[in-house]
């Protein structure tokens, strides 16, 4: 007897209708829809041809630093000055003001569907472990909710003090999930990046690194992350949010240079509403979309996924928590408007990403767990494209977030 059955699903990657079927939190029936005979059930639900998604993904998001605009006084136009000014803040944080704008993204990003996020927290001399401590505590209390995972992020640099060294073997200690790394803010790239991969592989954990943030095609340390990927055996275990110098670097120098990438199995993060909104200022010439590009990377094999980064702060004004709000700014930014292409978007927030966040147990598949999502809309475009509710989403066969909307109109 199954807990729960979904029949007449439409789903991402199959023409047919499908039913699907829960039992003790995990799909245990998968199968093209039938009008026989259905197996026992203790719950039917009929989707009537809507969309059913595995849980979002969230890639990458900043919660310690995130919903601070009303702190800031003017705006920040510039990456250096979103980090300094952020710095600035970060001094008044405590951890039940970390705890408490954590949990209003959460919430928002359950709403939308997300089931599993990658968090960076930041590890520094302002901030010591206090970010580490509530979000492991965080992560501990909402795991019937959401899998949070962890990155010990250096966002001030590793080695432009002597105490964060220390601070980042701790945070690992304490349970960081991910070691976390930053090409662009400390004194020296291969000191930085051997500090990071050297940590993480003595204790088996994946990379993430803010790479080549920057307008300036001579900004390049990817190949330098290529070559320390390589040297440490940790081919599919690195990922790099932002990556935009290589949206301005010649096509056919940025075509080898992503063959170089998927040879070495990095996964690119791309990080649009923070990179829209602080590159391309400044600089003489048009300075193309001031994002990574997406379409190239795509064609030459690598794994593309996508990310909030931040959430109404000084480095990104804006911002919901919702993954599908930054697929269709994707969408719009990376030429990608065909049918085929909204379903790209929609796995770079579902399986693309469960795939660099090398995550367990996930997918409309078999034994995975039963993390769920039944969308208003019936196929990927107009989910994306008329921004569609996320009726219900399930943890693990449990309902745990549900948005009902009526509107009224004269015509
Ligand atoms: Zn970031």
């Amino acid at each position: 007897m199954l807990d729960m059955l979904f029949t007449q699903c439409s789903t991402i990657d199959h023409k047919f209708l499908r039913d699907v079927g829960v039992k003790c939190g995990k799909i245990v029936h998968l199968a093209d829809h039938s009008n026989g005979l259905l197996p026992e059930s203790r719950e039917v639900v009929d989707l009537q041809g809507k969309l059913l998604l595995p849980g979002l993904v969230e890639t990458h998001i900043h919660l310690d630093k995130a919903l601070l605009l009303d702190r800031l006084s003017g705006d920040v136009t510039t990456l250096q000055g979103a980090i300094a000014k952020s710095g600035e803040l970060k001094r008044f944080f405590t951890a039940a003001d970390i705890n408490e704008r954590s949990l209003r993204v959460i919430r928002q990003a359950v709403i939308h569907g997300v089931t599993r996020m990658r968090c960076h927290v930041e590890v520094d001399p302002v901030i010591g472990l206090i970010g580490m401590e509530t979000i492991l505590a965080l992560k501990e209390r909402l795991k019937d909710v959401i899998d949070l995972q962890i990155v010990a992020f250096p966002q001030e640099g590793i080695f432009r003090d002597c105490v964060t060294q220390g601070l980042m073997e701790q945070a690992v200690s304490m349970g960081a999930d991910v070691v976390g790394g930053i090409t662009y803010n400390d004194r020296n790239l291969e000191e930085h990046l051997d500090f990071v991969f050297r940590l993480a592989h003595k204790h088996g954990l994946p990379v993430d690194l803010h790479a080549d943030f920057s307008d300036r095609p001579e900004q390049l340390a990817i190949l330098e992350v290529v070559k320390t990927t390589e040297k440490f055996g940790m081919q599919g275990r690195v990922s790099v949010g932002h990556l935009t110098s290589l949206g301005v670097v010649r096509k056919v120098r940025a075509e080898a240079i992503a063959e170089a990438i998927a040879e070495a199995g990095i996964h690119v993060m791309c990080l649009p509403a923070t990179d829209l909104y602080l590159n391309g200022r400044g600089v003489e010439q048009a300075a193309g979309r001031g994002l990574t590009p997406v379409q190239l990377l795509l064609d030459k094999g690598v794994n593309v996924v996508f990310g909030s980064n931040n959430i109404q702060n000084a480095f990104t004004p804006f911002g919901t928590a919702d993954p599908l709000d930054i697929g269709l700014l994707v969408a719009q930014t990376s030429h990608m408007g065909s049918e085929k292409d909204a379903g790209i978007l929609v796995e770079m927030a579902t399986t693309r990403a469960a795939t660099a966040l090398e995550l367990d147990s996930y997918g409309l598949r078999i034994g995975a767990d039963a993390d769920l999502v039944v969308c208003q809309a019936t196929d990927v475009r107009s989910l994306l494209y008329t921004r569609s509710e996320r009726e219900k989403v399930y943890k693990k066969g449990k309902l745990i977030a549900e948005t009902l909307v009526s509107s009224n109109c004269v015509i």
